[in-house]
């Protein structure tokens, strides 16, 4: 977006546009931008693409005589896009005195004859007052990106999680409510675009795009720089962020390829309390912005939004496959992929995931017979004091019943078996986590539930893992491919806390080290 708003001057007779223009830009120039036209079409397009752009505009002086569509007729159709424009309808003496306009629903806030032979006594005036009305409501509109769709729809849902979770400002508008909203998709030239509709600052746009295409738009980096690296880091959660840091900082060149959004499992935590030097906590947000920062500052490189499906050997080097079918290439891998939601799979509950809401009060359905025995007693005496939280024990949801969005569940007590319908407008699943790595089965040592085996776990009876060339044992944190590690959550045994897995990321970085002095 410029700085200056707009005034738009339309009149098919090039010296007396020329005219307009001289005299407006003398006057305004230093405040407003002057723009012209010479038909009513020309100046329908110009307007189209200064909505998209998110431009404002403040004046439309428009000439009534045009060919094929007269002033008044411009003035119907540009009010649907600039409805808080103030508008001048110029007009000369064969129009006469009666006014043309009053069985039009576009009215001009005034009507002024041309040519004006002072315009100190005829033009400023009139235009100083109309400004000066426009200023007192005008809202200096963002500058960035602007995002339209359904409060409710899931995809729109996916759309914004995505760019709050990579921090990219926005502002939303929902079609629901939003009439600006509506007068944007009628300027792109149609009602009917798949939704969610992402409007960039330069006026270009994307319907309903993947995840790689918005971020393409919003300016992260989507393709690896260099031909190899010493160490790619599959996942920037917190033992991946912290492996970036001290990979980068130890002067390897590191890559760090992200599916979703940097911060991992922490980035969603609204507040991260125990983790060491914040006593008053840090959001997980917050320490993911700082260790973005960090990273990037001693030179990592990030990768988002790309999925890792597969890592293969191929002498000492180590091939990492994305999703998209790009290959990259390196001499060691660590994998921080953490763990992933558990799903409920109860019928309804897919087709309805990601249409929420915010709520009022909240009933907590434990499955258990009490909280106690899985949750910090911080925690617990945190919800026995907020007279907003209701918990029910010893229950399980059984349906997930709406149309659109969330209308009600079904639940069951475990002990009565009595069940219940009740209404609801949003449920948030929290029933567990589990490391998603069934794309690297057949690779490295994995147990039942999937977590990753490394260092001495994978020695059994004193004998090193299958297929394993080395004569050495493998390192802490190595998995059973040699120069492969792992780190964080998805570690058989390791802590799940956020302090330990940036703890083992960091002491990744010196196994990498060992392991690159030996090739
Ligand atoms: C709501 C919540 C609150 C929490 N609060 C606390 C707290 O207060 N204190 C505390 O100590 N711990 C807390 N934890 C636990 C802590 O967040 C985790 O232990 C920590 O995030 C684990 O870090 P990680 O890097 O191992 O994995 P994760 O945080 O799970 O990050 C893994 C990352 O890898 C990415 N990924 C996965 N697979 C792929 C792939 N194939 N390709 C590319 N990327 C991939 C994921 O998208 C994710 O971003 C909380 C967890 C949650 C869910």
């Amino acid at each position: 977006m410029t700085t200056k708003p707009m005034i738009l001057a339309v009149d098919d007779e090039p010296t007396a546009l020329a005219a307009i223009e001289r005299d407006v830009e003398h006057e305004y120039g230093a405040d407003f931008q002057i723009v012209c036209a010479t038909s009513g079409s020309e100046a329908l397009a110009m307007l189209k693409q200064l909505k998209l752009r998110n431009e404002a505009v403040a004046l439309l002086l428009i000439d009534q005589r045009m060919p094929h569509m007269t002033g008044v007729e411009l003035l119907e159709q540009a009010v649907e896009l600039y409805p808080d424009a103030k508008s001048v309808l110029l007009t000369v003496p064969a129009d006469g005195d009666v006014p043309i306009f009053t069985i039009r629903p576009a009215k001009p806030d005034y009507y002024l004859r041309k040519p004006w032979d002072s315009p100190e006594e005829n033009l400023y005036p009139i235009l100083k007052d109309l400004l000066a009305d426009w200023q007192v409501t005008y809202r200096s509109p963002s500058e960035g990106l602007r995002v339209i769709g359904h409060r409710w729809a899931s995809n729109t849902y996916r759309v914004r999680d995505l760019l709050a979770r990579n921090q990219v400002r926005y502002e939303w508008l929902d079609l629901d409510t939003s009439e600006e909203a509506r007068r944007l998709l009628a300027a792109l030239g149609s009602e009917r675009l798949a939704l969610p509709v992402l409007l960039f600052p330069d006026g270009t746009w994307l319907a309903d795009p993947t995840p790689i295409e918005a971020a393409e738009h919003f300016g992260l980096r989507t393709q690896a720089q260099l031909p190899f690296y010493d160490l790619i880091i599959v996942g920037a959660g917190p033992a991946g962020l912290g492996a970036a840091v001290y990979g980068a900082s130890e002067g390897l060149r590191t890559l760090l390829i992200e599916r979703e959004a940097p911060g991992g499992q922490a980035g969603m935590s609204s507040k991260i309390e125990n983790y060491l030097g914040f006593p008053a906590g840090l959001s997980g947000a917050e320490l993911t912005r700082r260790a973005l920062l960090q990273a990037a500052r001693f030179g990592t490189e990030l990768l988002l939004p790309h999925e890792v499906n597969g890592i293969s050997v191929e002498g000492s080097a180590r091939l990492v496959h994305l999703v998209d079918g790009a290959t990259l290439r390196c001499h060691t891998v660590l994998l921080a992929t953490g763990v992933s939601y558990r799903t409920l799979d109860v019928p309804g509950s897919e087709r309805l995931n990601g249409a929420g809401r915010y709520a009022r009060s909240v009933t907590l359905l434990v499955h258990g017979p009490s909280l106690d025995e899985s949750m910090s007693q911080y925690l617990i005496d945190q919800i026995t004091a907020s007279p907003a939280i209701n918990v029910l024990t010893s229950t399980r949801v059984v349906e997930v019943k709406g149309k659109t969005n969330l209308e009600a569940i079904t639940i069951t007590n475990t002990e009565t078996f009595e069940t219940q319908v009740l209404p609801t407008t949003a449920l948030f699943v929290f029933i567990g986590a589990m490391p998603q790595t069934g794309w690297l089965a057949g690779l490295v040592e994995r147990d039942e539930h999937g977590y990753i085996l490394s260092g001495l776990d994978m020695l059994h009876d004193g004998h090193r893992p299958a297929g394993w060339t080395l004569d050495r044992d493998p390192f802490p944190l190595e998995t059973s491919v040699p120069g492969v590690f792992v780190a964080g959550d998805t570690r058989l045994h390791s802590m799940k806390r956020v302090a330990s897995a940036v703890g083992e990321g960091a002491m990744s970085v010196g196994l990498v080290h060992a392991y690159l002095r030996g090739l």
